[in-house]
């Protein structure tokens, strides 16, 4: 989110921020984002230096609502698009091991019924046959 900077003194006021020079003519503004305004304001300027900064977020910038969320692994993002982009990371690294975990590994349920029923049968019909005979 950015905010106004603004200088509620009367004096142009000069101050190097983060290896910049910031300046704002007295009763002005500049622009910066609002952590690093928060920042800005924080700062001590210097002995007998006055600094009467007052920060004011502007509305409509702020990206934060729409920001995606990845369930994931909590990571955010500005587009949907990115996130999906994003959640592919997930997928293709947790569910194909799963799916061929099951494909080569355990036999499934259904797998396991036919074995059951294929044993039934030879072993039904052995007797059977041999009832018979
Ligand atoms: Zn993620």
């Amino acid at each position: 989110m950015n905010s106004k900077v603004l200088n509620v003194g009367k004096k142009d006021y000069q101050e190097e921020f983060k290896g910049k020079i910031i300046k704002i003519p007295a009763g002005g503004h500049i622009v910066m984002e609002f952590y690093d305004a928060c920042a800005f304001k924080g700062t001590y300027p210097g002995k007998g230096i006055v600094k009467q900064i007052k920060v004011e977020k502007i509305p409509g910038t702020d990206k934060s609502p729409d920001l995606k969320v990845c369930n994931m692994c909590s990571s955010t993002f500005a587009t949907e698009k990115e996130l999906l982009e994003h959640s592919k990371i997930h997928s293709d690294s947790v569910a194909p091991e799963i799916t061929e975990k099951k494909k080569a590994g355990r036999p499934t349920n259904e797998e396991l019924r036919r074995r059951r029923e294929m044993k039934n049968d030879t072993g039904t019909s052995a007797g059977n046959n041999k009832g018979a005979n």
